[in-house]
């Protein structure tokens, strides 16, 4: 048995033709169906459906022999622990900072609120900013509206979410899509199965 983790929400959307060209179609709809494992066309292979952020974890421990995770995720994460052969090239986004419209340059040490605490630090330490990193679980764009930050660094695709609260972007910190993750040991395991399954996706993304 093979066990797909896959993020929630426009990463499993985008998935779907991957996994359908592999053979894989989930058998119910993780929208309308409380089930947290999901049994597919395939025998061999099962779906669990779960938080973006969670997908590596679960493929770390081995309770998943593969995930589909944004790379923002998987960078957050700490990605060594996991392989990474494929980038799916799906859910493309932008990890960005952003400010008010308008904003005076902030005095004193910038305050950024974002849910990427590690990648933030790391991105403003290589640059010699001082900056005191403020987590969030979500709606940063709030955060520099009522004085919480200076500054946010999340996700952005359209940029319509920063205007409708009054922000623009400034710096790419990276572009993000969404990777193929394998479990370390599965990888040895479970090799037929995995690299069959890879040659799939990998003729996907060829034919795309
Ligand atoms: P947009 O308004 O189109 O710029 O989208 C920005 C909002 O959607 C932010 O709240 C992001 O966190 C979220 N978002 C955009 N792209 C993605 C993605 N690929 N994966 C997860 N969340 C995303």
């Amino acid at each position: 048995m093979l066990t797909i983790a896959v993020s929630k929400g426009r990463i499993y959307e985008e998935a779907l033709p991957f996994l359908a060209d592999a053979g894989i179609m989930p058998v119910d709809d993780p929208k309308t169906c409380r089930k947290l494992i999901l049994q597919t066309t395939r025998e061999d292979v099962q779906l669990v459906i779960i938080r973006a952020t969670d997908v590596p974890t679960f493929v770390e421990y081995g309770a998943a022999d593969l995930g589909i995770a944004g790379k923002d995720v998987l960078l957050e994460h700490g990605a060594e622990s996991l392989y990474e052969p494929l980038d799916l090239n799906i859910a493309c986004c932008r990890l960005m900072t952003a400010v008010p419209k308008d904003a005076p340059p902030p005095q004193g040490r910038l305050r950024v609120a974002t849910k990427y605490v590690k990648t933030a630090q790391r991105y403003f330490a290589d640059r010699g900013i001082q900056a005191e990193i403020i987590k969030l679980y979500g709606s940063m764009e709030l955060a520099p509206l009522v004085g919480l930050a200076d500054c946010i660094v999340d996700l952005v695709d359209t940029g319509n979410t920063l205007r409708a609260n009054n922000l623009e972007p400034r710096d790419l910190i990276m572009n993000v899509s969404s990777r193929l993750v394998v479990n370390k040991a599965a990888m040895k395991m479970k090799n037929q199965a995995i690299a069959t399954l890879l040659e799939q996706f990998e003729t996907t993304l060829a034919q795309r």
